[in-house]
C-alpha cells in the first residue's frame, strides 16, 4: 500500500489560539480514511489546514509524494486534492448548473468538463431534474450532493469530506453514505470527518480519533468500532 497523503505533526489554530496541537496520519491511496471524534476536538482545522483554506503554524502535508504545505487551495485543488466543506458553501444565487461549473475552473479540471457534469448527473439524478434551479433553494440533502458534485468536477484524486451528513435525514444520510461507497469504487481516495462514528467506522478502511487537537489512538474502522473506548465515548454503549 502507498499513502497518498501524509501529515506530519501538523499544528493549526486561529490567531494566538492554538486548536490542532500534533496531529499525524496517513491516508493510503484508494482507501476511505476517516477522522472521528467529538464536537471541537478540531477535525474541522484539520481539514481546512489539508485544503490550505487555514495556514499551519507548524508541520508537513505530503500530497502525492510531494510537499505541499505552502501551497495556495487552488494549487491544491489542481493537484487533485479537493475539499467539500462543512456547511456545504454552495452559491445559493447560482443554478445548479452553474455551480457545478465553478468546481471545474482548475486547470487539471477543464477539458472533458461537460462529461464530467454527465457523470455527476448519473451519480446523483437529482441534480440533473434540478439543474437550472438555484442552489439555495435545494433541500439541505441536495445542497449536500451537489457540494460534493462541485468537489468532484475538479476531478480529485483526495476527496476531502467535512461532516456531510450533518443536518441530514436518515434516509439522506444513507444515501450519501452510498455515493461515498460508489466514489470509491470508482478510484477517488476519501478522508471523511464525520459524527456518524458507527457508520462511518464500518466504511472506512482506517480511522483516527481526534481528541483537543492529537490523535488519541487509531485503528482499522472494525478494530475500532470493537474498541471499548470508542464504544463508549462515541458510540453511546458501555
Ligand atoms: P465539530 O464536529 O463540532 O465541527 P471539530 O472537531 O470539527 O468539531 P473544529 O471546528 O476544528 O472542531 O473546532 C475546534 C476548536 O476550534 C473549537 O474549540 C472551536 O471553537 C475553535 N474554532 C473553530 N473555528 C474558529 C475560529 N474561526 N476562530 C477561533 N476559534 C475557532
Amino acid at each position: 500500500m502507498s499513502a497518498i497523503l501524509e501529515v506530519s505533526h501538523l499544528q493549526a489554530g486561529y490567531g494566538a489560539v492554538q486548536v490542532v496541537h500534533d496531529v499525524s496520519f496517513r491516508v493510503e491511496k484508494g482507501s476511505v480514511t476517516a477522522l472521528i471524534g467529538g464536537n471541537g476536538a478540531g477535525k474541522t482545522t484539520i481539514m481546512k489546514a489539508l485544503a490550505g483554506s487555514l495556514r499551519q503554524n507548524a508541520g508537513t502535508v505530503t500530497f502525492k509524494s510531494q510537499d505541499i504545505s505552502d501551497l495556495a487551495p487552488h494549487d491544491r485543488v489542481d493537484r487533485g486534492l479537493a475539499l467539500v466543506p462543512e456547511g456545504r458553501m454552495i452559491f445559493s444565487h447560482m443554478t445548479v448548473e452553474e455551480n457545478l461549473r465553478i468546481g471545474a475552473i482548475v486547470p487539471r479540471a477543464r477539458h472533458r468538463s461537460q462529461q464530467r457534469r454527465e457523470d455527476i448527473y448519473g451519480l446523483f439524478p437529482r441534480l440533473r431534474e434540478r439543474r437550472t434551479q438555484n442552489g439555495g433553494t435545494l433541500s439541505g440533502g441536495e445542497q449536500q450532493m451537489l457540494a460534493l458534485g462541485r468537489g468532484l468536477m475538479s476531478m480529485p484524486d483526495l476527496l476531502l469530506l467535512d461532516e456531510p451528513t450533518l443536518g441530514l435525514a436518515p434516509m439522506m444520510a444513507e444515501t450519501l453514505f452510498a455515493s461515498i461507497a460508489k466514489l470509491q469504487e470508482a478510484g477517488v481516495t476519501i478522508l471523511i470527518a464525520e459524527q456518524d462514528t458507527a457508520r462511518t467506522l464500518a466504511l472506512a478502511e482506517a480511522a483516527y480519533v481526534i481528541e483537543n487537537g492529537r490523535v488519541a489512538f487509531d485503528g482499522t474502522g472494525a478494530e475500532l468500532l470493537d474498541d471499548p473506548r470508542v464504544r463508549e465515548a462515541y458510540l453511546g454503549i458501555s
